[in-house]
């Protein structure tokens, strides 16, 4: 075994990595196999797989991964800047702080994004109240690092009628097809749609040395037990960690990022484990820390030479925040589905991707078939049952037993629009338990994104009802107040007014300061974005290593 090195933190290493999730996970390990030396700082706590458990009670109602009030750093909330925000049970920036990020706990719907992603603002023009852009990139130059992605750390799947081109196939089968999936497939059918493979980053089989899945159930959510979830925690990390060159310092969490006197990133402060301020010097600063708190700490980063926040010269940092909209169709079936079972999904319709003038609305979106949170029995009981059966006594236990088994859902996942009143800000009252200021989410979807959700919605009913169900109940679209996907936050683009970071990841203001994860992010996709932000990662890991080899950073 390689002893992991410990850097000393009053000589500048190569690179400080902020956050070791889904990005920050793959630049360690690409910028160390590049012979370089690289510190990662993460909050959370490096839990190893034989830790997870499938306590629901401890993972999912005490957040054990995820922070929040119990977790001494609450969050507030408000849907716009008149209403006073105030702090959910629920954290709304929904993450996971653990070494390997969210990518530990996500659950696995890997799509890739397709070239009209890349386009839209020009393909469509301008959205009213919404700031649509196109990418400084297209989908021909991250294809190859999508592709990295499927092979580097294992994705199951198979090639659907309406996917974007791909430069080699699937390096794993799909995983076997659920009953939610038959379903699906089956009402789909009838209506003329094309049912697919939903991909997953997970493993069918036996790769690189890993255990395949064995259907637990317990996926969204929680950690993999068996590693067949594909985390940088499983994949990148340790790899990251064998070169010799990577030291990842958990339980440290950043709090502020120093410039030097010629505004160049030199230090990067953080409270350890047992909360006591430490610095690390670096040549080169990378944050990874996802859309929500990346901003936070740029914005904490304030100085008299930054006093707006670090990065932020064209008050952009925070700003466009987007979660992806979604709606959920329930059904109940007369037969035993037993959809708790495995993975989330295992097919999925593509064919409302585009986004079509005529329907009077902008925004495309999928719809897939999953237990979603009725996998685990406690939030079976508290959310999953239909509205008109009774909460309590013998009928509420005659009903629970009855639908557990025969419960499904179709999830629809859309488009969510750019808008600069959709933010991260600091809170200016509350702290956290280190004393930072607390997160403050400002968040209401655009009418077009509402209404692209109960187009799928209306969809996905029909589905279920030419499958067969014996019963289906809708839950009502409304805004959301929580989100998993962090996106926007920290934007690229070519032009230092419009955007945070240019094509590479860089910051405008600050040249040795690259920022990297969902707040890169321009357009939100239609859906799981994090095989982009893992394309993202490889890409920028590339571009970033030469440009620290030439001598250009
Ligand atoms: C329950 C759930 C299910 C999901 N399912 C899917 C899915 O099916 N498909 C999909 O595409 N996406 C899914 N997602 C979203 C996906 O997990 C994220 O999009 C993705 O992991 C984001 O990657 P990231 O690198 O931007 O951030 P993260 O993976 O969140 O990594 C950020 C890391 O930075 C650390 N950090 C933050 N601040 C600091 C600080 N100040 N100091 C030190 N460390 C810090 C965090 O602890 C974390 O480890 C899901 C998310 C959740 C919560
Ligand atoms: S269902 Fe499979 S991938 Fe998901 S947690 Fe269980 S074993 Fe891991």
């Amino acid at each position: 075994m390689i002893e992991q090195p410990r850097f000393p933190q009053r000589e500048a290493v190569d690179f400080v990595i902020i956050g070791s999730g889904s990005a920050g996970g793959i630049l360690a390990r690409e910028l160390s196999v590049q012979g370089f030396k690289v510190v990662v700082l993460e909050q959370g706590r490096y839990r190893r797989t034989h830790e997870f458990t499938h306590d629901e009670l401890s993972v999912m109602f005490n957040h054990e991964y995820v922070g929040g009030p119990l977790g001494g750093d609450p969050q507030t909330f408000r849907h716009d800047a008149s209403e006073k925000a105030e702090v959910p049970d629920f954290p709304p920036a929904y993450y996971a702080r653990m070494v390997g990020g969210s990518s530990v706990h996500f659950s696995a719907n890997f799509w890739r994004l397709r070239p009209v992603d890349f386009k839209e603002r020009s393909l469509l023009g301008a959205i009213d109240n919404a700031d649509l852009a196109d990418w400084p990139l297209d989908y021909d130059e991250l294809e190859p690092y999508y592709t990295r992605v499927d092979w580097e750390i294992g994705v199951s799947g198979a090639p659907g009628p309406f996917d974007p081109p791909r430069s080699r196939p699937y390096p794993l089968p799909p995983m076997s097809v659920k009953s939610s999936g038959v379903l699906l497939e089956k009402g789909a059918r009838e209506l003329g749609l094309h049912p697919q493979v939903a991909p997953v980053a997970i493993l069918s089989q036996p790769f690189n040395g890993r255990a395949p899945c064995i259907h637990c159930g317990f996926c969204m959510g929680f950690g993999c037990e068996t590693g067949a979830k594909s985390s940088t925690l499983v994949t990148m990390i340790p790899q990251a960690e064998a070169t010799g060159r990577c030291e990842i310092r958990s339980q440290c969490t950043v709090h502020r990022i120093e410039t030097d006197a010629r505004g160049r990133a030199s230090e990067v402060l953080y409270y350890d484990a047992a909360g006591q301020e430490q610095g690390q010097r670096a040549r080169v600063v990378i944050v990874a820390a996802n859309g929500a708190e990346t901003p936070r700490l740029l914005l904490m980063s304030a100085s008299e030479r930054f006093p707006d926040g670090l990065a932020n010269g064209s008050g952009l940092v925070g700003r466009n925040l987007m979660f992806n909209a979604h709606s959920a169709t329930y059904a109940w079936f007369d037969q035993p589905l037993h959809d708790y079972k495995s993975v989330q999904c295992s097919r999925i319709v593509h064919d409302f991707y585009d986004s079509d003038p005529k329907r009077g609305f902008y925004g495309g979106g999928a719809i897939d078939a999953r237990p979603f949170l009725s996998a685990s029995p406690m939030l079976y009981a508290l959310t999953g049952m239909p509205p008109d059966t009774p909460r309590w006594g013998a009928g509420f236990k005659r009903d629970l037993a009855y639908g557990f088994t025969r419960s499904m859902m179709l999830a629809a996942s859309t488009t969510s629009l750019a808008m600069d009143r959709n933010n991260i800000t600091l809170d200016p009252e509350l702290k956290d338990r280190f004393g930072r200021p607390a997160m403050r989410v400002t968040y209401n979807d655009h009418p077009h994104d509402l209404a692209m959700a109960t187009f799928l919605q209306d969809w996905a009913e029909r589905i279920l009802d030419a499958a067969g169900a014996e019963k289906t109940w809708r839950k009502p679209v409304e805004p959301e107040t929580v989100g998993a996907h962090l996106l926007g936050t920290c934007r690229m683009g070519d032009d230092p007014q419009r955007a945070v970071v240019d094509r590479y990841h860089r910051s405008h203001d600050v040249p040795n300061l690259f920022i990297c994860d969902g707040s890169s992010m321009v357009t939100s996709g239609r859906g799981q974005p994090t095989m982009t932000i893992m394309a993202l990662a490889f890409r920028a890991a590339h571009h970033i290593g030469e440009f620290a080899r030439r001598g250009e950073i």
